[in-house]
């Protein structure tokens, strides 16, 4: 199978049936819904608008990054998410049950695209950016990729870094850091990605995660000369680029502007002015 990640422009509307929702550690949740089959070619990197009805002062969909597809007989049925409770819309979807609907848009924008030769592949995320990044190490980490893929996981603390046994069970490398120290290295993910990005320059970083961890994974690259995608997360209204809400300055080019929603999240680092 080809590493390559394709990326699927067909979006539907539907009323998603949840099959769990999951506490995965102080704050995060794992949502798993059931969908149609225009989500299930959802690829990583790509996300999905979800409207919480009835909540007192949520007016506008919530984009999530798809983090795996839910899987029966070994086909695609559903897509997983991975949340950090931040505000009304996600407080509200923690204390969604089974069986309970969310309206979903999706799947929308751009995903990673993994060129086969690249090697190493670094895949770095921080926080609740491991969303995108679980998705996108466990499609090319069963066997789809055939170089080497190291992968930084980072937090502020132990209890931040999540799908730890998951990652631990994948064909890859893996590099653990925390703010205080507490599991891994202590210090940001970008200082043992950059000491291993300077070793092997010619591969690719993937990374997902807070503004000032992505522009310093930008630098990186851009330094070593190093292929750099980073998947974007800002504010966003529609997901379909009509409010122009999420748009990020070109680099190089003052004043042109991309639309996170359609043509990301996943950008090239060398394309945009990563925000932060
Ligand atoms: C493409 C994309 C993919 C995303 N994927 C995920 C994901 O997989 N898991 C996840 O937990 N979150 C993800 N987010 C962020 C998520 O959309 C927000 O956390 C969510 O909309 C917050 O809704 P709320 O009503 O709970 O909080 P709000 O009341 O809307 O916001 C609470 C606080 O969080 C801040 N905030 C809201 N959205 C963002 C954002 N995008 N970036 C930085 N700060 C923000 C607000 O400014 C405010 O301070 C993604 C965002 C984008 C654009």
């Amino acid at each position: 199978m080809p590493a390559r990640v394709k990326v699927e422009m067909a979006m539907d509307l539907q009323d998603a049936r949840i099959i769990h929702n999951r506490v995965l550690g102080p704050g995060y949740y794992k949502m798993e819904l059931e969908c149609i089959p225009s989500l299930a070619g959802a690829v990583p990197g790509q996300f999905v608008m979800i409207l919480i009805r009835d909540v007192e002062g949520v007016f506008w969909r919530r984009p999530f990054s798809v983090a795996g597809l839910v899987l029966e007989d070994g086909k695609a049925c559903g897509i997983e998410l991975i949340y950090k409770v931040v505000g009304r819309a996600t407080a509200a979807m923690s204390a969604m049950a089974p069986g309970q609907r969310v309206s979903l848009l999706g799947p929308l924008g751009r995903g990673f695209e993994v060129p086969d030769e690249s090697d190493p592949l670094f895949l770095a995320a921080g926080g609740i950016g491991i969303a995108p990044l679980i998705f996108l190490a466990r499609h090319l980490g069963a066997g789809n990729y055939p170089g080497r893929i190291i992968f930084f996981l980072g937090g502020r603390s132990k209890s931040d870094l999540l799908c730890l046994k998951e990652l631990e069970k994948l064909n890859l490398e893996l590099h653990l850091s925390t703010d205080d120290g507490s599991a891994g290295l202590a210090g940001p993910l970008t200082e043992p990605l950059a000491e291993a990005v300077a070793r092997d320059p010619d591969g690719m970083i993937c990374a997902c995660g807070p503004p000032g961890m992505l522009k310093a994974v930008g630098r990186i690259a851009a330094s070593c000369g190093c292929r750099c995608q980073v998947a974007v997360e800002t504010l966003m209204a529609c997901g379909m680029g009509a409010c122009q809400g999420c748009v990020l300055e070109q680099a190089g080019r003052q004043g042109a502007y991309l639309k996170v929603c359609r043509d990301g999240p996943v950008f090239d680092a060398s394309r945009i002015i990563i925000p932060g």
